[in-house]
């Protein structure tokens, strides 16, 4: 199947009429009436995520406007200029595509047209889709337009990205701002169009397309065009789809953290990995799921779905998107089994779960580097300490290593100061970063990252110990 055929699902239920719009009902309802009171405006700026109507809204509108037979702002869909349009025929409807037409010359032909009556409609109407995208020189021309516009004359302008629009242009127009549309709203019209094209859709599998569309109806029916030539669409065939995770192990996940079962979460973590899955759609899922269940009734799981969703932002810009899972979890449940060798540690703070954010500072960078596989052998080796330095971030200039935790981890700074623990830390550092000639572990806002001075303090009598060693030594 071609990609053409698979839109055509969305194409042929695209609405027809203001009535037909999901889950736009101020923005639905204000156009309407403004239409039905003949008072509209010379131009309107739709705004809003892709997928949620702002194109078929425009085209609606374009067509109400012009109607011959209008009925309580509705276009009649029947009438010449109605069918005109609807057919892709009527000269009255331009529609500009901002990001295929970034150039002046189709807004000065625009701005030379503009000048004619309709021909044979009351308004000459200019759709411009992604109109953030056309170039200074363009919203110049189009300004000098909206300025003084002539009466018969409607621009509908279309966004995702409304503070692009220079002010002048959005002072001029009329803003709507369109929301995600509600996942119940999607599900349902999932169920419709499922029923009038006599695809067998589970309910559960209607509302997993629904989540994993964010909002975006145009989405959601990609989907379902994608899976409504194989037989009924079970929840099986949506997870295996869109590469999601299968619910028994996001369950499980979620449980071990209620439980604070470090090995568990662990287990999970290093399954999903093994087997490729994307660890930043794992988190979200558990999020969605989490949020799904407190729903349902577990008020218990509210602290881990605020971590969950603050971790899928983390994980975006993460070094190592398995390291840092790890490493929040064993923040969140404290130690996993330790290995034998591992001595008793005071509990972990449970009361705060602080932010896990080791990859905070440049990106790739040598040193991020070698903090990543400094983490993992701690982790390894010590996983307690692997705790209390999971929050924290490493930059390394100069021979020093500078550990720094964020100003609320008061406890885990406290923790990393205990003498052995220090000792151990500056130990495994040594393997990692070359040449390394001193560990600083410092918290935010409690001391901030050394001055000039202080650092060349640090390092010349880090200096001067080691050249008093050689000297001693020669
Ligand atoms: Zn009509």
């Amino acid at each position: 199947m071609t990609d053409a055929e698979r839109l055509s699902l969305y194409r042929r239920f695209r609405p027809q009429r203001f009535a037909d719009v999901v889950g736009q009902d101020l923005v639905v309802a204000t156009l309407r009436r403004a239409v039905a009171a003949g008072k509209l405006g010379h131009a309107y700026l739709l705004s809003g995520q892709r997928g949620v109507g702002k194109t078929s809204v425009a085209r609606i509108l374009a067509r109400a406007a012009n109607c011959l037979a209008p009925k309580d702002g509705e276009p009649c869909n029947r009438c010449q200029s109605c069918l005109r349009i609807l057919a892709g025929q009527s000269l009255d409807v331009v529609e500009i595509d901002g990001a295929s037409n970034r150039g002046v010359d189709q807004i000065r032909r625009l701005r030379e047209e503009v000048a004619y009556v309709p021909a044979g409609s009351r308004y000459k109407v200019y759709i411009i889709d992604e109109v953030h995208m056309l170039t200074g020189e363009a919203f110049n021309a189009l300004l000098k337009t909206l300025e003084e516009p002539p009466p018969h004359v409607l621009f509908i302008f279309a966004t995702t990205e409304p503070h692009k629009v220079p002010a002048t242009v959005l002072s001029r127009c009329q803003a709507f701002e369109f929301g995600p549309i509600p996942d119940e709203a999607i599900a349902r019209v999932l169920a419709q169009v499922a029923q009038a094209e006599g695809i067998a859709l589970e309910p559960g599998a209607a509302e997993l397309i629904a989540r994993r569309s964010r909002g975006a109806l145009r989405d959601a029916l990609v989907v379902l065009d994608q899976l409504g030539h194989g037989g009924a669409i079970t929840e099986a065939r949506v997870v295996e789809l869109l590469g999601l995770p299968p619910l028994s192990l996001v369950d499980g996940f979620l449980d071990a953290l209620l439980a604070r079962n470090a090995d568990r979460a662990l287990a999970v973590v290093g399954e999903l990995a093994a087997r490729g899955r994307d660890l930043a759609l794992f988190v979200e899922e558990a999020a969605g799921r989490a949020r799904d269940r407190i729903i349902a009734g577990e008020a218990a799981l509210i602290p881990v779905a605020q971590r969950l969703i603050e971790l899928r932002g983390e994980l975006g810009r993460a070094f190592s998107r398995r390291l840092h899972l790890e490493l929040a979890v064993i923040a969140h449940c404290g130690p996993p089994a330790a290995p034998p060798t591992e001595p008793p540690r005071p509990a972990q703070d449970r009361a705060a779960s602080p932010p896990a954010q080791p990859d905070r500072g440049e990106q790739g960078g040598g040193e991020n580097l070698g903090w990543e596989a400094m983490l993992k052998a701690v982790l390894s080796e010590r996983p307690a300490v692997a705790a209390f330095l999971a929050p924290a971030a490493a930059t390394w200039a100069d021979g020093l290593l500078t550990i720094r935790l964020p100003r609320d981890c008061a406890y885990h700074h406290e923790a990393l100061q205990d003498p052995q623990v220090r000792g151990y830390v500056e130990a495994v550092a040594h393997r990692f970063f070359t040449p390394l000639l001193a560990v600083e572990i410092v918290r935010e806002g409690e001391r901030e990252k050394p001055s000039l001075e202080e650092g060349a303090r640090i390092l010349a009598e880090a200096l001067e110990g080691r050249v008093l060693r050689e000297a001693g030594n020669g």
